[in-house]
């Protein structure tokens, strides 16, 4: 039996490469127990989105209400959100259930170019759902949307834009450099109260890519629960990504941009 019980909060990709079926596979190769709310079903392959479905907010509710008023969860990993709804749906049972080791991945674009999150909502993300979360992961782009600013173009922009995503309210923001150019992707993870810590990792030679900030932010829910803190749950799940894409030729999933093979 496993200890930890795990709950993604995100939409659906029928090609398995990103959203919950990421998410669950990325929690079964962390050993905790998988759980899932479905915020909205797209209509997906590796070539792209071709449609969205949203679950209505009402719904989202009723499936939080059943699951958390019988399992113990001991962490979160929120993605899709889709609509403003949805996410004031979410955050209010964040406060009722006082859900621990809240993760959110600011999903608003997919890479193919898809919106996942319609403009009209980044405001309830921004105000309802970031300052309840323990720890939320922007890469640039998602960053400069929420803040409202033009994207990034070095490490120290992208570091002050952390610091400014801080003043929203989460604990921390790790914030993702893998759009900047150079050898390394670097990701920036910072609280306000220590120094900044930094994760480098050689780029992986590989175009199947769909699903890495899925699979990144679910492994990070769900080694919080198991590591003495969020810098030694951050380097080990950005390790096990690297592994994850290292592999990703080993999948053909369809003629597109391929998943990470977890
Ligand atoms: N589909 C769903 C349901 C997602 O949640 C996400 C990302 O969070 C994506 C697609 C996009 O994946 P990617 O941008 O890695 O291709």
């Amino acid at each position: 039996m496993s200890a930890y019980n795990v709950v993604s909060i995100a939409g659906s990709d029928p090609s398995g490469g990103a959203g919950i079926q990421a998410d669950l596979k990325s929690f079964s190769a962390h050993g905790v127990f998988g759980m899932t709310v479905v915020t909205a079903l797209t209509a997906q392959s590796t070539r792209g989105v071709t449609g969205v479905h949203g679950v209505p907010a009402s719904f989202v509710t009723d499936q939080m209400d059943t699951l958390f008023s019988d399992a113990t969860v001991h962490a979160v990993k929120v993605g899709m959100l889709s609509t403003s709804e949805v996410t004031e749906a979410v955050a209010a049972a964040v406060d009722r259930y006082e859900l621990p080791n809240l993760v959110v991945d600011p999903v608003m674009v997919a890479k193919s170019g898809d919106r996942l999150l319609e403009s009209s909502a980044i405001e309830a993300l921004r105000t309802e759902l970031l300052p309840r979360a323990d720890l939320i992961t922007p890469n640039l782009p998602e960053a400069a949307d929420l803040l409202g600013e033009a994207e990034a173009t070095d490490l120290k922009q992208m570091r002050d834009q952390a610091e400014r995503l801080l003043e929203l309210g989460p604990r921390r923001v790790l914030i993702k450099g893998g759009h900047l150019p150079g050898e390394e992707s670097v990701d920036l993870l910072v609280d306000g109260v220590t120094e900044p810590v930094e994760f480098r990792a050689g780029r992986v030679d590989t175009r199947n890519t769909h699903g890495t900030g899925c699979t990144l932010s679910s492994s990070i829910a769900a080694l919080l629960p198991q590591r003495p803190d969020t810098v030694t749950a951050v380097a080990d799940a950005k390790e096990y990504l690297t592994r994850a894409l290292v592999r990703a030729g080993e999948i053909d999933a369809g003629g597109g941009q391929g998943p990470v093979h977890h």
